[in-house]
């Protein structure tokens, strides 16, 4: 997981994270309490950081013990901390809960006001040093647990930092104590194989796989495939992915361990490598020196059209170029690194882009609204270069995008491309078995599945 995860686009890092986040809460809360935090605003005559004994603004309500501390794996605790914990556990008086959600704008502070603790007990708590600094990161949504004794002083504090792990702040006689406990999330395999009938993302989505798991697909066979304009119905493609689970629940997808697309009768198999590296069959990276699209394809409106027109004048068959069909300030990415050798506004053309990739090749992107690099830049591949536009002579926004080899343009989806780099002398005969296993397998469950459909 973590290693696509990091490689993807922060758009979508932010989606997962707030997905996880919203999963987590939905999992592990229990839904009933989730609401318990409804409160007034206190009166304006409470004073901040001031200690009221009586109830003001909370519903407390007792929440059972064993869904705020469900039997987890302690990693990180000192070993007198969790025995003295256990010990006190049986003996403990009975806590009274409230669950507090932090709302906009919220601190500490704030938090620790409302739930009737003082200022001294929260100094406390944040001089506990590493493990509780992630109190000062919380969010809005968040929940954060206080369990108090009848003197209403606080015993307990946890917080659900992500799905697996917690923060549990214990006070005993006067000294607090901070503790992180990980739970495991067990990793079971899943396998899917599908024929595409409209387009790639709703066969994707009928056969169950999640909005990350289809753009981690497509980002591995993004050098060979256009997933905007190349696919066609009767494509197939068959995965073996992680999912990970909690408690027999599944929380969240893993990493895809090996993929076979079939596009236009060309089959492209990719087998995720020890590195985190997707290579083939035979061991050479997937990566390449172009990317098939400057456009991602969940840009590409024609991508949910299996025939598309061209998008100014109609034609199924573009010119010199391609031209991809998409929104005004749809990010546009150089296809390979290189250098810019020419930004600039002409009458046809709008605002352009050039980029030099070697001494052979170079591209050129047109119609943007913005350009994001000068002249003489240097670029990575995928590197935001501009955005999609309608500048220039046409009549509805769109990038047109050429790929020229010794300065003759060439259809950039089917040129013959530089091959790519081959997987480590080392680790070729381990991956190259590995490779032999993952296929056999994505082979028989395409067999299966495909019987079925
Ligand atoms: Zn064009």
């Amino acid at each position: 997981m973590t290693d696509i995860y990091y490689k993807l686009p922060r758009r979508h890092k932010q989606l997962l994270l707030a997905l996880m986040i919203v999963m987590g809460i939905l999992l592990l809360l229990p839904s009933e309490n989730a609401s318990a935090s409804r409160s007034q605003t206190p009166s304006d005559s409470l004073k901040i950081a001031t200690r009221y004994a009586a109830p003001i603004e909370f519903t407390a309500q007792p929440v059972k013990n064993s869904l705020l501390n469900p039997p987890v794996k302690s990693t990180q605790e000192a070993p007198v901390a969790a025995v003295k914990a256990t010990e006190d556990d049986s003996s403990e008086e009975k806590l009274t809960w409230q669950q507090v959600k932090v709302k906009s704008g919220d601190n500490l502070a704030l938090i620790f006001n409302r739930a009737g603790f003082s200022a001294n007990t929260l100094h406390k708590i944040t001089s506990l040093g590493d493990k509780t600094k992630i109190l000062t990161k919380i969010m809005p949504g968040q929940i954060i647990n206080f369990g108090a004794n009848q003197q209403h002083q606080l015993i307990k504090l946890t917080y659900q930092e992500n799905i697996t792990t917690t923060l549990e702040i214990t006070n005993l006689a006067g000294k607090f104590s901070a503790k992180k406990m990980t739970r495991e999330l067990q990793i079971r395999e899943r396998m899917v194989s599908a024929e595409i009938t409209s387009n790639f993302w709703n066969a994707a989505i009928e056969h169950q796989l999640d909005p990350s798991t289809i753009m981690n697909l497509a980002n591995i066979f993004e050098w060979d495939i256009d997933f905007g304009l190349d696919i066609r119905a009767g494509d197939q493609f068959s995965l073996i992915y992680e999912t990970k689970y909690l408690d027999g629940m599944a929380v969240k997808t893993g990493n895809i361990v090996a993929a076979e697309f079939i596009n236009r009768g060309q089959s492209y198999q990719a087998i995720r490598a020890a590195n985190g590296e997707y290579y083939s069959a035979t061991g050479r990276s997937m990566r390449k020196a172009f990317l098939r699209s400057p456009v991602n394809f969940k840009y590409i409106s024609s991508s949910f059209n299996p025939r598309r027109l061209h998008p100014v004048t109609k034609r199924v068959r573009p010119h010199n170029g391609i031209d991809y069909a998409a929104k005004t300030g749809t990010p546009v990415r150089a296809s390979g690194a290189g250098v810019v050798i020419a930004a600039g506004y002409t009458k046809y053309n709008g605002n352009y882009i050039f980029i030099k990739h070697g001494e052979r090749y170079v591209t050129k992107y047109l119609h943007l609204s913005k350009k994001l690099v000068r002249k003489g830049n240097r670029v990575k591949q995928g590197q935001r270069i501009g955005k999609v536009g309608s500048t220039g002579r046409v009549t509805g926004a769109h990038l047109h995008y050429e790929f020229l080899v010794n300065g003759v343009h060439r259809n950039p989806r089917t040129v013959k491309l530089p091959k790519s780099r081959s997987i480590a002398k080392k680790d070729k005969s381990g991956f190259l078995k590995l490779a032999n296993q993952r296929m056999e397998q994505l082979a028989t469950n395409k067999r299966i599945m495909l019987a079925q459909q």
